[in-house]
């Protein structure tokens, strides 16, 4: 039996395209254009199916595949056709645990700027963006930016975000916070404190951050705020995010990872019964009850009985329990009685030792081995955990890497793609690390931060085995089949890239964008490029 690395690996490097030896037999099945049907030509289409196949055609008809290979789109009946000129293909990728729903719920006009690596070019970006806002109103970036990320290593200056012409605030995943001379003045205003060259420090930051909160937001700015949070990631190939959760805070909070988890998904069920969402969302349930907490399990008792697992359409769907299960032990028992799915986070081998046992003891109990439950982070992981996990029908995400430092900082990638375990990609991205999964991609594939220092030793992994963690592997992270991989029948999700992730060198991987992003047959970002 081939392992998951000579799978992977090798089945790639044997493919070149338009030869292989099912396409004959494809092409019979393929069933004659119709209106509405979308066929994409002369593609390299990666499809991250079991072969690895490499194809040049794909014919998209309700939202799904109809047909995949290299003689599969006849013209007529219709028939739309996009010509891709020998563009890269991919599937839609996974982020099977971020915290999007925080990002889409940012004060301001929020801006993510983790495609910019030049303090210039972030200057550009805001001021593209001040464009949509009104005078006076904030340009914001809060969660996924980081001095580590430009040349300059640096966050841009107060005389720097002056030129965007309205009032500016960022707030970085790894510290730092900015802001310019109009968004001083109204800080200070209302009681911040801001230095004179617009640093924001110590608690002035939670309070600047919560009063910008109690002031901007309301239900229009965070359905905007969801809605173009989507559509940056579209653009950047992610079709679907699962999202983590945040710490619940009725009211404005202070912290950059706290929301009203009861009232956070809001927009994006707004958007979605409009069926405006340009990505598939999937929700789990942060839960931090405390274990002596009496009665017990005073949040995730209630949720277990009253809400569903896995429940929603195709666009937006409840998940399970997590990033934390809360409750002790107690709550991992409730959770597997109640036939969910569980995740807490590792940040350490203590912790991740711990988290092993613990399930351990509630699966001799009530079996666990079918129900996914999920470890994130997993930074130090070795080989018995591992077995440990496996044993216990675990499966593990990593990611979480680009603005690490260390050396050996983990995950161990290479030691856990070779093993039997389930192993899928998250970036862990909205607040404490970026989303940007390019960046991502990049740390893994190269083993370097983006200040370009080595962290992960040799635990490097290569790039079709990494697209394949972020696409293919994901199926089982989010529990559905018909994603994360380009097939006939599956759910037509995919990105047309601006460059050859493949072939291009180390350092463009973290450039790497969508020119056509196409979620559901629907197309969920264009640059004009092919279409
Ligand atoms: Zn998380």
């Amino acid at each position: 039996m081939l392992s998951r690395r000579q799978f992977i690996g090798g089945a790639a490097s044997a493919i070149t395209l338009g030869h292989y030896s099912s396409a004959v037999r494809l092409d019979a099945q393929v069933p004659a254009p119709g209106a509405g049907d979308l066929g994409l030509i002369n593609g390299r289409i990666h499809t991250m199916d079991a072969a690895s196949r490499v194809v040049s055609q794909v014919l998209i008809r309700n939202g799904r595949f109809a047909a995949v290979g290299n003689n599969v789109v006849r013209r007529g009946g219709g028939l739309r056709v996009v010509d891709l000129r020998g563009r890269t293909v991919i599937p839609g990728i996974i982020d099977a645990h971020n915290h999007i729903v925080l990002v889409g719920n940012r004060p301001g006009w929020h801006t993510p700027l983790e495609h910019v690596f030049m303090i210039p070019d972030a200057i550009a970006a805001l001021k593209a963006r001040a464009t949509s806002a009104p005078a006076g109103e904030f340009i914001t970036t809060v969660g996924p930016i980081s001095a580590m990320q430009f040349n300059e290593r640096r966050l841009p200056n107060l005389t720097e975000l002056d030129a965007v012409g309205r009032p500016v605030y960022l707030q970085g995943a790894q510290g730092g916070t900015r802001t310019n001379s109009e968004g001083k003045a109204w800080l200070e205003a209302r009681g911040v404190t801001v230095a004179a060259d617009g640093a924001i420090a110590g608690p002035a930051t939670g309070l600047a951050l919560q009063t910008l909160r109690k002031t901007l937001l309301t239900p229009d700015t965070r359905k905007r705020g969801a809605l173009d949070a989507l559509s940056y990631y579209a653009r950047l190939g992610i079709t679907t995010h699962r999202d983590s959760g945040a710490f619940h805070a009725d009211e404005p909070a202070t912290g950059i990872a706290s929301e009203n988890t009861y009232t956070m998904h809001n927009p994006f069920y707004d958007l979605n019964r409009e069926g405006r969402l340009p990505a598939r969302l999937r929700i789990d349930f942060l839960h931090q009850d405390p274990a002596t907490a009496d009665p017990p399990l005073p949040t995730l008792a209630p949720r277990l009985r009253n809400s569903f697992p896995r429940f929603g359409n195709e666009w937006l769907k409840t998940g399970g329990i997590g990033e934390f299960t809360g409750g002790g032990i107690e709550g991992l028992r409730a959770i597997a009685r109640a036939g969910w799915r569980g995740e807490d986070h590792a940040l350490n081998l203590a912790g991740a030792t711990n988290l092993i046992a613990n399930r351990e003891t509630v699966n001799r109990e009530i079996p666990i081995k079918d129900l996914r439950w999920v470890l994130s982070h997993v930074p130090d992981f070795p080989v018995d955990l591992a077995n440990r996990a496996h044993a216990l029908g675990v499966g593990l995400l990593v990611g979480w890497g680009p603005l690490r430092t260390g050396t050996n900082v983990g995950p161990p990638y290479r030691m856990l793609f070779d093993h039997a375990i389930p192993v899928g990609f998250h970036s862990d991205g909205g607040d404490i690390t970026v989303i940007n999964p390019w960046l991502n991609f990049y740390t893994m594939i190269t083993g370097r931060n983006l200040a370009g220092q080595p962290i992960l030793g040799d635990q490097t992994l290569t790039r079709q085995e990494t697209l394949w963690l972020a696409t293919a592997a994901n199926k089982w992270f989010i529990w559905e089949d018909d994603l994360g991989s380009i097939e006939a029948g599956n759910h037509a999700d995919l990105a047309v890239l601006d460059r050859d992730y493949f072939t291009v060198p180390d350092e463009d991987i973290r450039r790497v964008a969508s020119v056509l992003t196409i979620v559901g047959g629907k197309v969920a970002h264009n640059d004009g490029v092919v279409a």
